[in-house]
């Protein structure tokens, strides 16, 4: 395979990878059904926004969010069946069945956390340890303004963490579970090692019950535009939107079997950030997962960053083990 140039990195040579959104497939179908998948993403996005703009005190709590995130799940899992972006993708009973597993650790991970730094004396601590009157140049900010600086400030700092991952062995050894996934569908972003799901879920759960609105707002951006990342649906996403926010087809390069691919776009909703630091590729990639895409058990999942981790210390340390090439760094 030859690749294609991007910058100054030639993308595609291992794995084959489309690259320029005029190469990428369109939504095919009767004019009702090219018209739904055209407008749906920004007409979600809008109305979650504006659902947590107006929706009065009584309802804008922790917990409304949580349940809209589960129906706008479960809606895109219906358009997954609808309109699927690769029949290679299609959700097998074995693929559920895992990723059940992780949404189902997910969630109690949650509520655990959510117990400990949840409770009154916790949050009464925090909200007290705070000269919150410093904030209030921001909270002066047009709602607006502050929902979209927590969500870009809390972006920015994903890129780094996830960059890092990419780039720092002990790191990338929990985030590499995520990579042995073989397809996209809506509730893959849940996969990954347990110690990465708590790293993350560290970063969420806490400071549950005494969100504020802007809070609430910053949570559906997240969620209006990172529910794409790993879902197998076909849009034609519009331009601005491609710009501006990470999409599929973003997330899928990532995903590849290409190395060189995989180290770009690391954003999770800002795209853009990528484009700032030169680690965007605008395209999308059906062949998907580490090793030539190996499927990974649960078992292996859980133990693999101790047990390849205990490999590399020993082949470094030791001279028994034999050399393994190692997938990334
Ligand atoms: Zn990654
Ligand atoms: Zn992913």
């Amino acid at each position: 395979m030859d690749g294609i140039r991007v910058g100054k990195r030639i993308i595609g040579s291992e794995a084959p990878v489309t690259i320029g959104w005029e190469n990428i497939g369109r939504v095919e179908g009767g004019p009702v059904k090219r018209f739904i998948f055209t407008w749906f993403q920004p007409v979600a996005l809008f109305a979650l926004i504006a659902f947590w703009y107006y929706a009065p005190n009584s309802i804008a709590k922790a917990s409304t969010a949580i349940g809209i995130g589960i129906a706008f799940k479960a809606l895109l899992l219906g358009l997954e069946w609808v309109n699927p972006r690769y029949d290679s993708w299609r959700l097998t009973w074995k693929e559920m069945v895992t990723d059940l597993f992780y949404v189902g650790l997910g969630y109690t991970v949650l509520r655990i956390v959510d117990g400990y730094i949840g409770s009154d004396a916790i949050v009464h601590a925090i909200q007290h340890s705070f000269d919150w009157d410093k904030f209030a140049w921001f909270t002066g900010l047009p709602l607006l303004v502050q929902a979209f600086l927590i969500s870009f400030i809390f972006d920015f700092g994903q890129y780094w963490m996830h960059r890092g991952m990419h780039n720092w062995y002990p790191l990338w050894l929990p985030h590499s579970v995520h990579h042995y996934i073989t397809q996209f569908n809506i509730n893959k972003g849940a996969v990954g090692n347990p110690v990465e799901l708590f790293l993350i879920g560290l970063g969420i759960g806490g400071l549950f019950d005494f969100l504020p609105r802007a809070a609430l707002l910053a949570g559906a951006i997240s969620l209006g535009v990172g529910v794409y990342m790993h879902i197998n649906v076909r849009f034609n996403t519009p331009r601005w939107w491609r710009f501006v926010f990470n999409t599929t087809e973003h997330h899928s390069v990532h995903h590849s079997q290409d190395f060189e691919a995989s180290r770009s776009n690391f954003a999770g909703i800002y795209i853009f950030i990528d484009r700032i630091f030169g680690t965007c590729v605008d395209g999308e990639a059906e062949v998907l997962g580490l090793e030539g895409g190996r499927r990974m058990a649960i078992r292996e999942q859980m133990t693999y960053p101790f047990t390849e981790g205990w490999r590399s210390l020993k082949e470094r340390f030791g001279r028994s083990a034999p050399a393994q090439p190692v997938a990334a760094e």
